[in-house]
């Protein structure tokens, strides 16, 4: 490219929003058959709001299809039987101010946005918060912090499963939740009782044994443009994908909002993950732009042909990504796009 052509390409775009950081970046926008989205913060606002607090005893309720919705060929009699015993079994008593309260307790340790948005529904709803005295990232899963009342685990299926909580009782009420597009999160309490001792290991130390005291949820709202940039996207012959490290169902749910083929939704990406991601995709010879805003996207940002960051994201997005989108509007990669688009052919 001629110094002109690309002065007269960066001029136009940093008046529509757009910022290029080198001058090649235009030749590199060439060829891009896909864009890949990252969903929080990218394609939504990335301003989670807490929606949902289900103690046990309610998720339970609706485990047990009590609504008569679909009747069990028992006649719910097993269920409810199985109810009984586990409430039997449960040592406190959980309503939504405990489950909260340890829940929001728990996450005040995390910067995460999703940790934000339980502390504030909890300060919102006047519960009690306490600062954790220990804390643990768990990337792409979840937290552990110790509160007052013991060892709390916030956080996804995997996380339970890892900790030997069985996420079951409470599986119909965070399939609802995630099919109205809500991110649902287990939180499990240490229990008072020992765990069962595991002859296996044989290094003394007992297994910690939790309680799954319920569930809470969180949503974020689709940015303005970005449906209508999806078909635009598609219309123009691009595939168009979004990656996630929130659940499948979650995942599609917003895919759907936003007009994503549910094949195209790659969901509970873990975070060290997203750059593979874009490898694979990029494995036939497709060319893609990458669209992030978090420190999660960074390596995905750089991997991808054309990394684009949005400007409220990450720092380290921005430095990653080869185009920022200063209004935050995923509508102004179709606008870089364009602005490459012109300025080449006025070169050639
Ligand atoms: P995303 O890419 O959507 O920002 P992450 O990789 O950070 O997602 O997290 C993936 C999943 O792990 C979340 O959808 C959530 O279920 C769980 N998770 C991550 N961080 C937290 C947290 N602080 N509290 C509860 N759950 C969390
Ligand atoms: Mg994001």
């Amino acid at each position: 490219a001629t110094p002109m052509a690309t002065m007269v390409g960066s001029t136009l775009s940093a008046k529509n929003g757009v910022l290029y950081k080198g001058a090649d970046i235009l030749e590199k926008a060439r060829g891009i058959d896909t864009v890949v989205f990252d969903k929080t913060g990218t394609l939504t606002h990335g301003d989670m709001r807490l929606t949902d607090v289900v103690p046990i005893d309610q998720a339970l309720e609706t485990d047990g299809g009590s609504d008569g919705s679909t009747p069990a060929p028992d006649g719910g009699v097993l269920a409810d039987r199985e109810a009984k015993e586990r409430e039997g079994e449960r040592e406190r008593a959980v309503d939504d101010d405990l489950l909260l309260s340890v829940a929001a307790s728990a996450e005040s340790g995390s910067e995460h946005p999703l940790a934000q948005a339980i502390v504030e529904g909890a300060e919102e709803r006047g519960v009690d918060l306490e600062k954790p005295t220990e804390f643990e990232n768990v990337p792409g899963h979840g937290i552990r912090a110790t509160v007052s009342e013991g060892e709390v685990l916030v956080g996804n299926r995997k996380l339970m499963e890892d900790n030997g909580v069985d996420p079951a009782p409470v599986e119909a009420t965070m399939e609802r939740l995630e099919r109205e597009g809500k991110t649902a999160m287990l939180v499990a309490l240490e229990s008072a009782a020992p765990g069962p001792a595991d002859p296996a290991s044989g290094d003394g130390q007992e297994p910690r044994a939790y309680e799954l005291l319920g569930v809470v949820a969180t949503a974020d709202t689709v940015r303005d443009s970005a449906r209508e940039t999806v078909a635009e996207l598609q219309r123009r012959g691009y595939d168009v994908m979004m990656l996630t490290g929130d659940n499948e169902r979650t995942g599609r749910a917003i895919g759907d909002q936003l007009g994503i083929d549910p094949e195209n939704v790659h969901a509970e990406v873990l975070p060290e993950d997203k750059a593979d991601e874009i490898d694979a995709i990029q494995a036939d010879g497709s060319r893609a732009i990458m669209v992030g805003d978090g420190v999660n996207d960074a390596p995905a940002l750089t991997t991808a042909h054309v990394g684009v960051a949005i400007g409220s994201g990450t720092d380290v997005a921005i430095e990653s990504a080869d185009i920022t989108l200063m209004r935050d509007d995923p509508a102004d990669v179709l606008k870089a796009m364009r602005v490459a688009d012109a300025t080449i052919s006025k070169v050639r």
